[in-house]
C-alpha cells in the first residue's frame, strides 16, 4: 500500500475526477468523495481499481460536520492517517442578481463552499501535522477565478464563497507553514464540467469564449496537472500560493 493517502472532495465528476485519475497514476491511494452521483464515483471507483489504484468510496454531504467526522475516520481505519487533501467539492446555483437571492441559497451556497472546505482542513490538520504526532502533508484549495471577478450577474454568492476561500489559503498557510503542512490554491476559470448547468446556461463558455484572451475554456485535466503538482514534493518550498487556469483571465 502506498505511504500517500489523498482525499480529493467533490471526486465523481468535473475537475475532481480528473485529479482522482492523475493522482491514482502518481502511486497514491485515492479516497473518492461525492454527495448524490453514486453511480459516477462507483464508477471511476472501478476504473481506478483495474489500474491497480487503492481506492475508497466515501458519500458525504461536505457541510455536515457528522459526516466529514464519520468520512476521516472510515480513511483513518482503511488506510492509516491522511498525507493529502484535495478540497474541491462545490456548488453553484442558477444565474441572477443579489437583489433576487435568498438567505436559503446564499447560506447552502456558503455552507457547501466554504464551511466544507473549513471542516475538512480541520480534520486533516489533526492527521497530518507534526504537532499532532503526524509526518506532515498537503492541502490544495480549489477556489476560482470568480474570487477575482465578483460575477457580476450571475453569481456573487458564489464568487464570495470563493474569495473567502483564498483567505483561509493565505491564513492557513501561514498558520501551519512551521507544521510541515503546506496549503495552496488553485482558480480555475471556464473549465468544461456540469457545473455550468447548474447555473442554468450549460453554454456559458461557449458565449464567453471571445473575453477570454486564450479565445477558448479550459479542460479539467489542466486543471488536475496543477493541483497535482501542488500537492507533490516538487513544490516543496511552495505555500500560500495560487495558480490561476483560466486562459489568461
Ligand atoms: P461539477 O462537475 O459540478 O462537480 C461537483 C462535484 O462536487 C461533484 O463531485 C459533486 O458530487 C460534489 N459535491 C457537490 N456538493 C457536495 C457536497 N455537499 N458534499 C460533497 N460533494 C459535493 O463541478 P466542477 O466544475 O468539477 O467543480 C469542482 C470545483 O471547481 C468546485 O469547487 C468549483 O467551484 C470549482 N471551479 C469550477 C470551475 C468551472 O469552470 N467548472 C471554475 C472555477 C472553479 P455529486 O456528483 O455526487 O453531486
Amino acid at each position: 500500500m502506498s505511504e500517500k493517502t489523498v482525499l480529493i472532495t467533490g471526486a465523481s465528476r468535473g475537475i475532481g475526477a480528473a485529479t482522482a485519475r492523475l493522482l491514482a497514476s502518481q502511486n497514491y491511494n485515492v479516497c473518492l468523495n461525492y454527495h448524490r452521483q453514486t453511480q459516477c464515483a462507483e464508477e471511476l471507483s472501478t476504473e481506478l481499481r483495474q489500474q491497480g489504484c487503492n481506492t475508497l468510496l466515501l458519500q458525504a454531504d461536505v457541510s455536515q460536520e457528522a459526516q466529514v467526522k464519520e468520512m476521516f475516520q472510515t480513511i483513518d481505519d482503511t488506510f492509516g492517517p491522511l498525507t493529502h487533501l484535495v478540497n474541491n467539492a462545490g456548488i453553484l446555483k442558477p444565474q441572477m442578481r443579489l437583489q433576487d437571492m435568498t438567505a436559503d441559497r446564499i447560506n447552502e451556497i456558503l455552507t457547501t463552499n466554504v464551511t466544507g472546505y473549513f471542516l475538512c482542513c480541520r480534520e486533516a490538520i489533526m492527521r497530518m501535522s507534526v504537532n499532532h504526532g503526524g509526518q506532515g502533508g498537503a492541502i490544495v484549495n480549489v477556489s476560482s477565478v470568480a474570487a477575482r471577478t465578483g460575477s457580476p450577474g450571475e453569481y456573487i454568492d458564489y464568487a464570495a464563497s470563493k474569495g473567502a476561500i483564498d483567505t483561509l489559503t493565505t491564513g492557513l498557510a501561514t498558520e501551519l507553514a512551521a507544521e510541515d503542512i503546506r496549503v495552496n490554491g488553485v482558480r480555475p476559470g471556464f473549465i468544461y464540467t456540469d457545473m455550468h448547468r447548474d447555473g442554468g446556461e450549460p453554454e456559458r463558455i461557449e458565449r464567453l469564449k471571445p473575453a477570454i484572451p486564450m479565445q477558448r475554456g479550459g479542460q479539467p485535466e489542466e486543471v488536475a496537472e496543477a493541483i497535482a503538482w501542488l500537492l507533490s514534493d516538487k513544490a516543496s518550498y511552495t505555500t500560500g500560493s495560487f495558480i490561476d487556469l483560466a486562459g489568461g483571465k
